[in-house]
Order: structure tokens, then C-alpha cells, then sequence
């Protein structure tokens, strides 16, 4: 397998840069003097004007050596975090390369500088470990675009040179420190990002990519570096192979994917020849690694094809692995070492990477990238371990050891926490662990409400790693089963025999109790990476669900012919999502009876029975209930879809996305009528979504009539202990007055709260 644009072998320009660089880096002088050198070395060795380092502290950039700008300037000159080209590079993480740097809408002109004569610019972020320490710049005269072996050699150089700011501020400033610079922050901070997998962590931070020290760059002997440079190639080969064949991969078809490429690439000749060629160069294995990993960085910076630029990562990965060998680590799969209680910090993480960790160290994770939907979210949620994203910036405000505290819930995070901040944290820790024993305790309970009302508890699943939950947590069946997440975390379309192999597990597991699967469901917020989305302005409500199970019936066909097989002799529930009206589901219903008589004709065993349902996720449908009764063995309410669109409000928007109180009287009344026309028409009638799984709007659903809950693992067994302290109909005679079409309240939260103080339920 060829590298995307990878480099032929050839001699390396800028080995002779290199070398001035080691004997500069091995040389005892204080950090000042080496930073003066270093320009000097990049400067003379480039043939270039300009080479200046900026060094941050706090939220400001400034000057600290310069070769080719005023010398005056050298510590005067400071810049705000967003101010001019080199807070872009600081604040992007991303180096900019730019024939006539004037003419850049971010240009700021500094006059005691000097720096008005020079057209070309090239700023790299300092990065180390992923925070930013600042920015290297080189600038000529000459209005050209820097070269790509030029970019690949500032990038190396900058990685060093961020190992000696570092080093030096870490030993205290023992070789002569730099002006009270203070780069590894210290203080506490609190920090609020996007919440994607809740629950609660508490540990010290660890940072995915461990930073390789400035004492490792520079090999004394190269013959012992190249030997090291081997093991460390076949250990992570070794790695990659077991990783393919172990228990890991078989834990969904995605994982055996990823790992099938890891292997590609572990074994390309062209990857391992570069980092042969930059050992001999004399930098240590480490350093080659981090050399060759910056090389691709470059490309991937370039690479507008999201297909190539996953490969890239995926190179970074094995970079990263051949590190911890390289570091003494153990490779095998899951088994990466992590302190106790590890809180992962990252820029982006893939679902190989969590599933690496030893999971019973891997506590939470926070991302500065990062999506509700992607795919190491989901793993997380399956997996129950808490995960914040869109952490802007929290690389630089973290170091490995802090301590933190993780809130999946509200998506706070807290670094080196007060006293005060962390005995709240324990006692909402302590709270939560009481309660998850308690849980535990009345697992084989049927939820039965005070006043006998019998409720059935469900799960929301979609993966092979769900299914040992039903039992473990005692849930009545899976509610929902969506079937989508198999084909958003695969790399390529789910065959039919894999389909057919994960619908069988997942009745296999549910053994007697019943699962209810959902067509397809993609498009909106669901993205297949193997397929480009269509541009749409408003997605949620747009080209999604049963409308393209409608339109392009070969998907929808096929999945049905699988769902059939897989339920051969079983029952078989399945329902429709996002349909609109009647007619809609009409025509998906005759989809699935054309299957069917495919499979009488070719004599195939069936289902021994068939259920077909509707979901509920559209207000027309609320207003079709009764013509849907006649057609549907189940109705499910989509409370998520519901109430985006009863209110209008961007389920994914976190501006918007809690605006509106699913227990708004307005929202309740037409809940109810859901439930009153199904149980009329004798219709089997639940509720799936989030709101299904927090005890307090759980409890005002049993009330107003919903008997069938399915929601997220996690919600089991706080729902059922509060169903086990309910009085029901005491409740729903409490709600009757606010459900009036003349109540104003914007939501019955308040009142339900205090009637569960008072009636000890616990929410
Ligand atoms: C819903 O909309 O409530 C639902 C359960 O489906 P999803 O969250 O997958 O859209
Ligand atoms: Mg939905």
C-alpha cells in the first residue's frame, strides 16, 4: 500500500540543520543564549531573512529571539492571543504558509520591529503534547511559498525547540530562567464544553500524546538508535497483528476494519524507510518517529479528502504506538497503560483509541474536537465512561498529573479543582455510588408503582457492546434498537450477513424479552463516513429516515431481508422512524409485505410472527393518531424528534437544544393525547428518547398514561426506584389542572419536584 503522497527516498536537506541543532542542543548554556542560536542555526541553514521565536504567557505572545528582525524588539513586542498572523498560528494550531503575508486580512504591522520588508512568511505552532507554547516564524524578503521539505524541517526544529522552553521552566528556570515565564499553567480552572457521554469522573489527567522530552531527541550512537528503531518496529507490528486478531476486533465490524488498515500501514515499507532515513540523520528512534509523524501532519494539514486525511490519523496512531514502545510499553490491545483513574485528554480521539485503553483505569475523557454523533462517543456511552468535547483550547490549560474533575452530565470540567469544588464533586460521587448500589439491589424488582401500575423499563441500544446490559441492569427487553449506529461506525456499508449476524445476537440476548428494531434512521445529524452527505440547509428536516427509505428503497429492501432472516422462527418488531403521515408508513409497511412474499416464494423460514410499528417523532402524526391506530401493531414516541420539532428547537443546537422544557404544560397535554387515542384504539403505546430516562419526567409520562419506557442504560435504575415510590394516579390528578390548554406555566418541573419531596420518591 502506497502512502497518500508520500516521499520518495532521497537525501535529506535538511540534515545539515539537524546537526547544527544537536550540537546546539547538547550544549549546557542557559535557555535565552540556545533560543538566540537556534535562530541564528534556522536562519543561516535556510538562507533565509528572518527567524523568530514567540513564546506565550498567559493569553499574550511575545518576542524572545530574533535573527533578521529589529533586536530592539526582542521582549517589547507582545501580541494578543488573536492579534495578527502569529496569534492565528498560536490560536489554530496550524502553520501558516504565505507567498505576500501584507496582504493577509490578519497581517498587523509591528514598526519597532522592522518587519514591513518582508513579503513570505512561515509560523508553526509550538506544540507539546498539544498545547501551544507559541510560534516559530521564518520570513524572507523574497515573495515566495515556502517548500515542502522546508515546512517539514521548521516542524521538527519546533517540536525541539518547544523541549527546551519546557524543560527549562519545568526544572525552574535553573538554566537561567526565561524572564519568569510561566508555560505549564498552575492555577485552577473550570472550564464548560459540550456534555456527549454523561456520568461523573474523578482522576488526574493524562494526555493521549505523551510529549517526547527534548533529552531523547538527539542519538549519541546511531548504530544502537537503528537497533532500537527495529525492535520498536516489530513490537508494534506484533501489536497491530494481535489488535486484528483479538478480542477487540471482534467487538464490532468497525474496530476489525480499523485495525485491518492499521496493519496496511504498519507494514508499508515507504512509512518505515523514512523512519530509517531520519535515524541516520542522528536523531534518536523517538525523534525520527515524531519527525515522520510531523511530515504527514504537513500533508494531512493539505489534504482536503476526508477519506485520506482518516488515513492520516490512523498514521498518527501507529506514530504514537511505536512511541510507547519505544517508552517500554506494553502494546496489547486494551491493555494501554494509563494511570489509576485516568481522565484522557485529547485533540480528537477514534473508536480504536478508547477501546485500547485498559478500561477499568479510563475514567472520562475530554476532547477538544469531538461530536455528539461520532464514534468514540458512542463507544463511551455504551461503555458508561463520561466524555466532554469541544474543549476548545484545554490542551494548553492541562498537564498529565492534574487533577480533574469531570461532569458529563453539564460538560463543566475542573482542573486542579479547590478543596471546596472537590468535597461538592465527592458528595455528588458519593450520592451517585449509594444510589448505583441501590440500583443494583432491586435489579430483579419488577417496576410496579405504588397504586399497582405495572411499568415496563426498556433500553435504547444499537451495538453489540449494549446487549450484556438487558441483563445486568434487569431491563424488561431493548425499546429501541438503532440499527443506524452499525453503519455509522463501520468504514464501509454493513453487508447483509453482518446485519443479519448483529439483529440475531441482539434477539439472542434479549432471549424472551422483547426488541423492538428501527429502520434505518440516517441522515440529519447520522452521517455515514464512507458516504458524502448531502449539502442541506436545515438536515433535521430534511433528507432523512423513512423519506430516503422511501425514495431509494434498495437500502431499506435489503435491511428488511435481513431483520426477516435474522428473526427466522422468532418474533420480529420492527417500526419505522420519522414518518410523517399515514400514507408514509403505508407504503414502508408494503415494502416489508414485498419481502415477505419473496421469502414465501423462495420457500424461506419467516418470522413466526410480525409486529410493525410507527415512531411517533412528527406533531402531524400526533394529529393522524387514530387513521395510524388503524394500520400499526405499536406506536413509539420519539420524544427527542418530538419536541425538537414541537418547539422548533435544534435538538444539536446547545443554544437552543434546552430552551424548552419537555415538561411544558403544552408538550404534557399533547403527550397525553398520544397515549389516550393509542390505549382507545387498543394500540400498544411507549415512549422512547432521553426524557424516558430521568426519573422526574419519567414519573409525568407514567402518569399521563405511557406504561413503556425505553431510555438510555443509565437510566434503569434511577427510573425504576422512583416507579417503585409513585402513587400514580395521586400524581396525575396533581398534573390534570396544568395540563389545561389555559395554563400559562412554561413547565410542571417545579410543582413535580415538590410533590417528590414530599412523597419521598427520589429523582
Ligand atoms: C427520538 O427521536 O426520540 C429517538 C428515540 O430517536 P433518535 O434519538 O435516534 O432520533
Ligand atoms: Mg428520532
Amino acid at each position: 500500500m502506497k502512502l497518500p503522497g508520500s516521499i520518495q527516498r532521497k537525501s535529506d536537506p535538511g540534515a545539515s540543520l539537524l546537526k547544527r541543532i544537536r550540537i546546539l542542543m547538547a550544549n549546557e548554556e542557559g535557555v535565552q543564549a540556545r533560543l538566540d542560536q537556534f535562530v541564528n542555526v534556522i536562519a543561516s541553514s535556510m538562507r533565509i531573512n528572518v527567524a523568530s521565536i514567540y513564546l506565550r504567557d498567559g493569553d499574550e505572545l511575545e518576542l524572545c529571539a530574533t535573527k533578521g528582525l529589529k533586536k530592539e524588539a526582542v521582549h517589547k513586542t507582545r501580541m494578543k492571543l488573536n492579534e495578527g498572523l502569529v496569534g492565528r498560528v498560536a490560536t489554530s494550531a496550524k502553520l501558516l504558509n504565505l507567498a505576500e503575508a501584507p496582504q493577509h486580512p490578519d497581517y498587523a504591522y509591528r514598526p519597532e520591529t522592522g518587519e514591513e520588508k518582508f513579503h513570505s512568511f512561515l509560523g508553526v505552532p509550538l506544540l507539546r503534547g498539544g498545547r501551544n507554547l507559541g510560534v516559530l516564524v521564518v520570513q524572507s524578503r523574497k515573495a515566495r511559498t515556502f517548500d515542502e521539505n522546508e515546512v517539514e524541517n521548521l516542524l521538527t526544529v519546533a517540536t525541539l525547540l518547544a523541549e527546551i522552553a519546557i524543560e527549562d521552566e519545568r526544572a525552574g528556570g535553573a538554566k537561567s530562567r526565561l524572564k519568569g515565564f510561566n508555560l505549564s499553567p498552575v492555577k485552577p480552572e473550570t472550564r464548560s464544553a459540550n456534555a456527549y457521554a454523561g456520568g461523573l469522573a474523578k482522576g488526574q489527567a493524562f494526555l493521549h500524546f505523551p510529549p517526547v522530552t527534548a533529552g531523547q531527541m538527539i542519538a549519541d550512537d546511531p548504530t544502537k538508535e537503528e537497533a532500537r528503531l527495529e525492535d520498536a518496529i516489530a513490537h508494534m507490528r506484533r501489536s497491530v497483528d494481535a489488535m486484528v486478531s483479538g478480542e477487540t476486533a471482534s467487538l464490532s465490524r468497525a474496530s476489525l476494519e480499523i485495525f485491518e488498515s492499521y496493519r496496511m500501514f504498519a507494514y508499508d515499507r515507504q512509512w518505515v524507510d523514512q523512519l530509517r532515513e531520519a535515524v541516520h540523520t542522528g536523531l534518536s528512534a523517538e525523534a525520527a518517529v515524531e519527525r515522520v509523524r510531523n511530515q504527514h501532519r504537513a500533508r494531512m494539514l493539505k489534504a482536503r479528502d476526508p477519506y485520506l486525511r482518516a488515513r492520516l490519523h490512523d498514521l498518527e496512531d501507529l506514530a504514537n504506538r511505536m512511541l510507547r514502545s519505544l517508552g517500554g510499553e506494553d502494546l496489547d490491545p486494551g491493555q494501554r497503560k494509563l494511570p489509576k483513574d485516568a481522565i484522557v485528554f485529547a485533540r480528537n480521539l477514534g473508536p480504536a483509541e478508547v477501546l485500547d485503553y485498559d478500561h477499568t483505569r479510563l475514567k472520562g475523557i475530554v476532547l477538544e474536537e469531538g461530536a455528539a454523533s461520532s464514534h468514540a462517543t458512542i463507544i463511551c456511552r455504551t461503555l458508561g465512561i463520561p466524555l466532554v468535547g469541544q474543549a476548545e483550547g484545554i490542551l494548553d490549560r492541562v498537564e498529565t498529573g492534574d487533577k480533574v474533575l469531570l461532569d458529563g452530565e453539564t460538560g463543566s470540567i475542573f482542573i486542579r479543582p479547590i478543596p471546596a469544588v472537590v468535597d461538592d464533586f465527592d458528595m455528588r460521587f458519593r450520592i451517585r455510588s449509594d444510589l448505583s448500589k441501590a440500583f443494583e439491589r432491586q435489579r430483579d424488582l419488577k417496576a410496579v408503582t405504588k397504586d399497582n401500575v405495572d411499568v415496563k423499563l426498556l433500553l435504547n441500544a444499537g451495538l453489540l457492546v449494549d446487549l450484556p446490559q438487558i441483563d445486568a441492569m434487569g431491563a424488561d427487553g431493548i425499546g429501541l434498537f438503532r440499527t443506524e449506529f452499525q453503519f455509522m461506525i463501520a468504514e464501509a456499508m454493513p453487508r447483509l450477513s453482518e446485519q443479519v449476524e448483529l439483529y440475531a445476537k441482539a434477539l439472542d440476548a434479549s432471549g424472551e424479552k422483547p426488541v423492538t428494531f428501527r429502520t434505518l434512521d440516517l441522515g440529519g445529524d447520522k452521517i455515514l463516513p464512507y458516504a458524502d452527505p448531502l449539502p442541506e440547509e436545515n438536515p433535521a428536516i430534511g433528507w432523512r429516515a423513512i423519506r430516503i427509505g422511501l425514495d431509494r428503497p434498495g437500502l431499506l429492501r435489503y435491511q428488511l431481508r435481513a431483520l426477516l432472516t435474522a428473526a427466522a422462527g422468532k418474533t420480529l418488531r420492527l417500526m419505522f422512524p420519522m414518518v410523517s403521515t399515514v400514507q408514509e408508513f403505508i407504503d414502508a409497511k408494503a415494502m416489508l409485505d414485498k419481502e415477505r412474499a419473496r421469502f414465501e416464494r423462495m420457500g424461506s423460514l419467516l418470522p413466526q410472527k410480525i409486529e410493525t410499528g410507527v415512531m411517533l417523532e412528527t406533531p402531524s402524526l400526533a394529529w393522524q393518531v387514530d387513521a395510524m391506530c388503524k394500520h400499526v401493531d405499536f406506536v413509539s414516541v420519539g420524544a427527542n424528534d418530538l419536541m425538537q420539532f414541537f418547539f422548533a428547537s435544534d435538538r444539536d443546537n446547545p443554544r437552543v437544544a434546552g430552551r424548552y422544557d419537555g415538561l411544558h404544560p403544552a408538550a404534557l397535554s399533547m403527550l397525553s393525547y398520544i397515549a389516550k387515542r393509542c390505549k382507545a384504539n387498543k394500540v400498544e403505546v411507549s415512549i422512547c428518547g432521553e426524557m424516558a430516562g430521568r426519573p422526574l419526567e419519567a414519573i409525568c409520562l407514567i402518569a399521563i398514561g405511557f406504561d413503556n419506557l425505553s431510555m438510555p442504560v443509565t437510566g434503569i435504575g434511577p427510573v425504576k426506584s422512583a416507579v417503585l415510590a409513585l402513587d400514580a394516579g395521586k400524581l396525575a390528578r396533581k398534573l390534570k389542572p396544568a395540563l389545561s390548554t389555559k395554563s400559562d406555566a412554561s413547565s410542571v418541573r417545579d410543582m413535580v419536584a415538590d410533590f417528590c419531596v414530599t412523597e419521598g420518591i427520589p429523582v
